[in-house]
């Protein structure tokens, strides 16, 4: 069934992408989300002319071969746009089979444990503490994630002693019997780290994500060797040899790739058989609600090496205003502290009219 039509219905922040077959079946992906009108252009001048005319059916080998025809571009914007080609032929075949991604992929739907993701270093401490214990409170997460130093911050804070005073405050607020994470974004030098780190150790905090520059992976091994609890990484990497240096420097205890940054599901998967093959789970990056969570999701739902929890964007307008209005319904519902991945064909979601009408379109079509 070869693929005749590719569409982008996007702005800056984030695109959509339609694909449809000879018969006139439709799929819909989404290419990554920031400086979305940058990689709309990558996908139809370096994705879609290579994958109009193939096989809708089997395309992992298409995937492949994008990435060796344009080999002197290899990196992020192909791989972001990649994801909106691999995202909307998995909605394809589900559609077509009458069967949710999940379980094209071995999995089942039906719930799914999320921890409540912060996003925000402008809040203080006590700000934070008080909306997780509400969110702990109303909608029943056990797991939560907040900031430490600041995003690629050189060993800075957000302000001075931020850091030392969010850990306790947010920890002792949340109290026993609930997960906790914090994030660094590539904040610390290795000596920083793991000071920190101790003290998150004493905090009963389990996991330290991007500890130290993620392009450094010595670093990272080093900060890891150090401490006890889980360090965790790779959100930004999206090439196999970066992946498997990562894996053999033994840099994290578990997994993060972001679908979307990776360039969609196919390749994700084969990041979760490195992955399993060296005995690490799987927690995937999911920082927004676009369509990377409902991916994510699907995923995880059937992955073996499937990490203890989604990640689940706490932010709303205030932060992420171009997330508003996306879908039709509410496919982010958290009920006692679980998304719920449903049985409907394809992604499960209705993309709204409205926002595609207002959207900037285009579209590649087989000659
Ligand atoms: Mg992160």
């Amino acid at each position: 069934m070869r693929i005749t039509r590719l569409e982008t219905f996007g702005n800056e922040f984030l695109a959509f992408v339609r694909v449809t077959t000879e018969d006139g079946q439709t799929g819909w992906g989404q290419i990554s989300t920031y400086n979305a009108d940058i990689t709309a252009q990558v996908f139809h001048r370096q994705i879609a002319p290579h994958a109009l005319g193939t096989d809708a059916t089997a395309f992992a080998d298409t995937l492949a071969l994008i990435g060796e025809r344009e080999h002197k571009y290899p990196g992020s914007y192909l791989r972001r746009a990649m994801a909106g080609l691999d995202t909307a032929l998995w909605d394809w075949n589900g559609k077509r089979l009458g069967q949710p991604v999940v379980a094209l992929l071995g999995g089942t739907p039906g719930p799914l444990r999320a921890y409540a993701s912060s996003m925000k270093r402008d809040i203080t401490p006590k700000d934070e503490a008080a909306r997780f214990c509400a969110l702990r409170d109303e909608k029943g997460f056990t797991a939560f994630k907040w900031r430490v130093g600041r995003e690629c911050g050189r060993d800075l804070d957000e302000w001075p002693g931020r850091t030392e005073e969010v850990i306790p405050t947010v920890a002792r607020a949340l109290g026993d019997g609930i997960d906790k994470l914090v994030d660094a974004n590539s904040c610390y030098s290795p000596a920083r780290a793991i000071e920190v780190g101790k003290r998150l150790q004493d905090e009963g905090i389990g996991h330290f994500e991007e500890p130290c520059p993620y392009w450094e992976y010595d670093q990272t091994a080093e900060v890891r060797a150090a401490l006890e609890l889980d360090v965790t990484g790779g959100e930004q990497d999206c090439e196999f040899a970066t992946w498997a240096h990562m894996i053999a420097r033994q840099s994290v205890d578990i997994l993060q790739p972001d679908v979307m940054y990776m360039g969609g599901i196919t390749r994700t998967l084969e990041v979760a058989r490195m992955g399993a093959a060296a005995g690490l789970p799987i927690t995937p990056h999911a920082a927004n609600l676009s369509l990377v969570t409902m991916c994510t999701m699907h995923l995880l739902k059937a992955l073996p090496n499937a990490g203890r929890y989604l990640e689940l964007s706490i932010e709303g307008p205030d932060y992420y205003p171009w997330q508003e209005g996306l879908f039709l319904g509410d496919p982010y519902r958290v009920e006692d502290g679980h998304v719920t991945v449903l049985d409907a064909p394809g992604w499960g979601v209705e993309i709204n009219p409205d926002w595609l009408a207002r959207a900037q379109w285009r579209e590649s079509v087989l000659e």
